[in-house]
Parts: structure tokens; C-alpha cells; sequence
């Protein structure tokens, strides 16, 4: 099998760290370049099941401002944040609405849920 290097930054903290992945006939052998060990599940998970944090916004109803933006509450398949953004865009909510609340619970079958990212009082 072919061995393959991949070169990536590491998005966990802000020392960005450059991370060398091994891969044998794409399957995961090591790393190099990370200062701690959550560089290396990183880079692992990176190349076997890539996921990433979920940022959107919805419409609310009757709050102070018209859109509430809402995030995943944990990571999710990359390949899903798209088609997920997608979907939130025919949900509406009700003000008032606090932050950590569900808006969207197992978005698409994901088992993560999207939450509010911050409180919305309902306008007067
Ligand atoms: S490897 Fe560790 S120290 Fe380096 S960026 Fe990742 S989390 Fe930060």
C-alpha cells in the first residue's frame, strides 16, 4: 500500500501546532509535531472522521431581534454541517428563548443537538 503524508494545523488551542500524518493505503499510522496528546487524537480523528463545530443562526418569533444564533452543542460530522445549516433555515423559534435551550434536537439523525447561543427576551 501507498504510505502518504498529510500536513495540517492543529485547531484545539491556540498554539496551532503543524501536525505530520502518517497514512498507509489511507489508514492512520501515526503523527508527528503535536505538543500533547489531543493534537494526536486531533489529527486522527481529522483523517478517519473529520468533525467540526456547527455556527447558524434561525428565525425567532416575536424576540427583539429577528434572527437567534444557535450552535452545535458538541462537534459533528463534517460532512453533515452544511446540510444541517441548510435545514436550519426553515426553523422559526418562539421569544423568549435562553441560551443552552434545544432548537433543533438530533439535527438530522446525528445525535447532536443545536442549541441557542445566547438569551433572547421577547420584545415588548
Ligand atoms: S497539539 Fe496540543 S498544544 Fe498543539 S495545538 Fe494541538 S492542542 Fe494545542
Amino acid at each position: 500500500m501507498a504510505t502518504e503524508k498529510r500536513v495540517m494545523n492543529c485547531i484545539m488551542c491556540p498554539m496551532g501546532c503543524e501536525l505530520t500524518v502518517t497514512l498507509d493505503g489511507g489508514k492512520f499510522v501515526s503523527v508527528t509535531g503535536n505538543t500533547c496528546p489531543r493534537g494526536a487524537k486531533y489529527a486522527q480523528d481529522e483523517v478517519t472522521a473529520p468533525k467540526r463545530m456547527l455556527t447558524s443562526t434561525v428565525r425567532i418569533k416575536g424576540g427583539f431581534l429577528p434572527l437567534l444564533p444557535v450552535v452545535s452543542k458538541t462537534v459533528m460530522p463534517k460532512g453533515k454541517v452544511l446540510e444541517a445549516a441548510r435545514a436550519l433555515r426553515s426553523v422559526e423559534v418562539q421569544a423568549p428563548v435562553k441560551a443552552g435551550d434545544v432548537v433543533v434536537a438530533d439535527i438530522l439523525g446525528t445525535g447532536v443537538d443545536i442549541i441557542a447561543s445566547r438569551n433572547m427576551a421577547a420584545k415588548n
